[in-house]
């Protein structure tokens, strides 16, 4: 299971993670991402973050290691 560390500084709000990946994203009211399903599949959450493009996105596996950006 991945970390996932969204960076809310550089989020721009775009939405590309979310349209990407909407069972892990979500743009919420102050146009910043957050992570609606901590569950959700490693697939799924390197799929919204490989669509960020400003890589607001961090992920991490078990073992501290980043795996994106
Ligand atoms: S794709 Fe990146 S910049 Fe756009 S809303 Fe998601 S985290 Fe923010």
């Amino acid at each position: 299971m991945y970390r996932v560390v969204i960076d809310e500084k550089l989020c721009i709000g775009s939405s590309n993670c979310m349209e990407e990946a909407e069972e892990a994203y979500e743009v919420d009211e102050r146009g910043i991402a957050v992570l609606v399903h901590p569950l959700a599949s490693e697939e799924a959450l390197l799929r919204g973050a490989r669509a960020c493009p400003v890589d607001a996105i961090a992920l991490f596996d078990s073992s501290g290691r980043r795996v994106h950006p």
